[in-house]
C-alpha cells in the first residue's frame, strides 16, 4: 500500500470535511467570541458593583461622621453650658458661704445676748451699805494670814432681808460654828449655786424650792465675822467665781 492510499483510508476528504464541517466550525468560533465578550462585560460588570459598593460604603462612612460630627457639636455645647452652670454654682457658693458667715456672727451674737441675759438673771441678795471684802486673795479680818476669799462681803444692819439671788432649790439651811455661822446654799440646777453666810438666821428649809427674789434669811453675823455682813458667793461647776462678773454691786 503506498503513502497516497494510506492518506484517504485514514484521512477524510479534506474539501469534503471542509465543506460539511466549516458552518460548525464558525458557530463555535462565534460562539466562542461571544462568550469572551459575555465574560468581558460580566467582568466590567463585577467592577462597576465594586465600585457602586465602594462608594455607597463611602457615602455611609460619610454620614456616620457627619452624624459624630454633629454628636460632637452637641456634646461641646453640653460642656460649654455645664462650664457656664458651673461658674454660676461657683458664685452661688460664695455668695452661700459669706451667708453662712453672716448666721454664724449672728449666732455668735445671739449667744452673747442670751449669755447676758443668763447675768441678769442674777439679783442682788442684799441692799447693803458697803461692800467690805472683794472676791480674791486677802488678807483674812480675824485670822491675819493671806487666803482667798471665795465671795463678796455685803456689810449691812442686822435684820437687813437677803433673797434668793436666783430661782433654785435650798440644798442646804444650816449652822456651822466657827465658819458660815447660819447659811443657806441655793442649787440652781444647772451646774450654778449660791451661798449666803453669816446670817442672824434663815426662814428657808433644805429641799425647798425658792424663786428669785424670795425672801430667805436676815443679815447678822453668826459663825466668824467681826460685823453684820453678807457672805455672798457664786459657785459655778464648785468653784467659786466673781459675783462682780454676774451681777453690778460696786
Ligand atoms: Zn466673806
Amino acid at each position: 500500500m503506498d503513502f497516497k492510499s494510506l492518506w484517504h483510508k485514514y484521512v477524510p476528504d479534506w474539501k469534503l470535511l471542509l465543506r460539511k464541517g466549516l458552518p460548525y466550525v464558525l458557530v463555535a468560533v462565534f460562539a466562542a467570541a461571544t462568550a469572551i465578550a459575555a465574560l468581558g462585560v460580566q467582568n466590567n460588570r463585577h467592577i462597576y458593583a465594586d465600585i457602586n459598593a465602594t462608594k455607597v460604603e463611602l457615602e455611609t462612612h460619610q454620614q456616620e461622621l457627619n452624624t459624630i460630627l454633629s454628636q460632637t457639636k452637641d456634646l461641646l455645647d453640653r460642656l460649654r453650658a455645664i462650664e457656664s452652670d458651673t461658674l454660676l454654682l461657683m458664685q452661688q457658693t460664695e455668695s452661700e458661704k459669706s451667708e453662712v458667715a453672716d448666721k454664724i456672727e449672728e449666732l455668735k451674737n445671739t449667744f452673747e445676748s442670751i449669755e447676758n441675759k443668763e447675768r441678769q438673771r442674777w439679783i442682788l441678795p442684799m441692799q447693803y451699805k458697803l461692800c467690805s471684802s472683794s472676791y480674791g486673795y486677802r488678807e483674812h479680818p480675824v485670822r491675819g494670814e493671806a487666803n482667798f476669799h471665795g465671795g463678796v462681803d455685803l456689810a449691812a444692819d442686822r435684820g437687813t432681808p437677803i433673797v434668793a439671788s436666783r430661782s433654785g432649790t435650798v440644798k442646804y439651811a444650816e449652822y456651822i460654828e466657827n465658819d458660815a455661822g447660819y447659811w443657806v446654799l441655793i442649787d440652781h440646777l444647772d451646774g450654778f449655786e449660791s451661798a449666803y453666810m453669816h446670817m442672824d438666821k434663815y426662814i428657808v428649809t433644805e429641799g425647798q424650792f425658792v424663786v428669785a427674789g424670795q425672801l430667805i434669811g436676815y443679815c447678822g453675823a453668826s459663825g466668824v465675822a467681826t460685823g453684820n455682813h453678807l457672805h455672798f458667793e457664786i459657785r459655778k461647776n464648785n468653784q467659786t467665781v466673781n459675783p462682780a462678773d454676774y451681777i453690778d454691786m460696786y
